[in-house]
């Protein structure tokens, strides 16, 4: 349900497991077991897992943007710089590593960075979807600015 949320965090470079699998049992256990934060917009999974004592995120916002920033204001931290080399691959939230130039023939910038997930092998670098992250990355820090702006009365 948030699959697309979820590639959008690994490119901040979140760890973000991401699996329709899991059930909400596995998806509480896990979360308890890794200490991770559990986002959902599923209302009685997030009363259990605050019962549970599990850290969890209720997300009401209608797009990625408003999720994220809901994600951000609720763990209480800001977004990170966007930076590909710090970035996981947002297929499989493997790990990248920057590839040697020679070993990968990039067509249309042959001379930008190239990164390669060293878990499923797909190549990354700066093309022309990278404006729109930006443009993402904007939006998510616009609405953070509106709520504390409206909430503390200053920005
Ligand atoms: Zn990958």
């Amino acid at each position: 349900m948030h699959g697309s949320l979820a590639r959008k965090l690994r490119i901040y470079g979140y760890d973000v497991i991401y699996d329709t699998k899991l059930g909400d049992k596995d998806l509480l256990n896990k979360a308890a077991e890794e200490d991770r934060w559990l986002l959902t917009s599923d209302r009685s999974l997030y009363l259990t897992a605050l019962k549970r004592g599990v850290k969890v995120c209720l997300l009401l916002g209608g797009d990625d943007a408003s999720r994220a920033a809901e994600v951000f204001r609720k763990i209480g931290i800001e977004p990170p710089t966007l930076k590909p080399e710090a970035s996981r691959c947002p297929v499989c939230n493997g790990l990248l590593q920057i590839c040697n130039p020679e070993e990968v023939r990039v067509k249309r910038k042959p001379k930008s960075t190239s990164y390669r997930c060293i878990v499923c092998g797909k190549l990354y670098w700066i093309g022309s979807h990278w404006p729109r992250i930006m443009s993402f990355d904007r939006r998510i820090r616009q609405l953070l600015k509106g709520r504390y702006s409206r909430r503390n009365g200053y920005g």
